[in-house]
């Protein structure tokens, strides 16, 4: 019997008909599969159901990793390390489809980790990944609404977000006091070029810092009341920030960007 660490965001998902649901939101079949921590294999089932040409799984739990051997044996590979420390990149030769009922502790943090990296090759064609459901709230949310912030703003410059449902705590073992969601995320074809993510970043940062006062303070503090970027982007200081529209903010980031260069 498995004891769950709550320190690794162990809830196994344990509903059939969920897991069912996983697998089908996108094609397996001879595709090169990667999931993220796969706990005790439960939807790595699934997935090896749709014959993939290759499946590789990311599970840092050692005992976990240890059981996933036995169990699959030489049906994927398993890499008993920390994701945070892999680079996804260059595990493949061809693109990944990538499956995660992530450790919600971290879920942010693998994502922007990702979305950093990412460079217009895109190492993966999709991403089908469960968060906990105030997270993917955040992640999906359109501006002039509570929920916009710095995660809505990096996570939809490169990529679509679609979410699929919402999932009750009862699909879980042990039991979470909280719903998830499953999102689907495929790269954009077009988005507004920004070198360096950490400029997106630093303006989200400083922008979002006091998400009730007006943007003048931040604005003013990265381009010194720069009247052409104003006038440019027709930015109205008065404004907060959540009703700065998202490709406002990639034009910022772009601004600040050349202010740099
Ligand atoms: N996929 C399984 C399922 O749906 O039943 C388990 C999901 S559980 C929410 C999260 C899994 O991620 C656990 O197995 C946990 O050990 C693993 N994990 C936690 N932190 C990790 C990390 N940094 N790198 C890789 N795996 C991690």
């Amino acid at each position: 019997m498995i004891k769950a660490k709550k320190s690794l965001g162990q809830n196994f998902l344990i509903d059939k008909n969920i897991l069912e649901k996983i697998t089908n939101i996108t094609k397996i079949k001879d595709k090169i599969v990667l999931e993220i921590g796969p706990g005790t294999g439960n939807l790595t089932s699934y997935i090896l159901k749709k014959k993939p040409k290759k499946f590789c799984v990311i599970e840092k739990d050692e005992q976990l990793a240890i059981n996933l051997r036995e169990k699959f044996n030489n049906q994927l590979s398993i890499i008993n390390n920390d994701v945070l420390k892999i680079d996804e990149e260059n595990l493949f030769r061809e693109k990944a489809t990538v499956f995660g009922n992530l450790p919600y502790n971290i879920s942010t943090e693998i994502l922007s980790k990702w979305i950093k990296n990412l460079n217009n090759n895109f190492w993966f064609d999709c991403l089908v990944l469960m968060f906990q459901k105030e997270v993917a709230d955040r992640i999906i949310a359109e501006f002039n609404t509570k929920n916009y912030g710095r995660l809505s703003i990096i996570c939809n410059w490169k990529l679509n977000i679609h979410k699929i449902c919402d999932i009750k705590p009862e699909a879980f073992k042990p039991k979470p006091k909280i719903y998830s969601s499953l999102l689907f995320f495929h790269p954009k074809k077009n988005f507004i070029k920004i070198n360096d993510p950490n400029n997106l970043e630093k303006v989200t940062r400083v922008f979002f810092n006091q998400r009730r006062k007006m943007i003048k303070k931040p604005f003013n503090q990265l381009f010194n009341g720069d009247q052409r970027v104003l006038n440019k982007l027709k930015i109205n200081l008065n404004l907060r920030p959540q009703n700065l529209n998202i490709d406002t903010y990639y034009k910022l980031a772009q601004e600040y960007e050349n202010l740099r260069s």
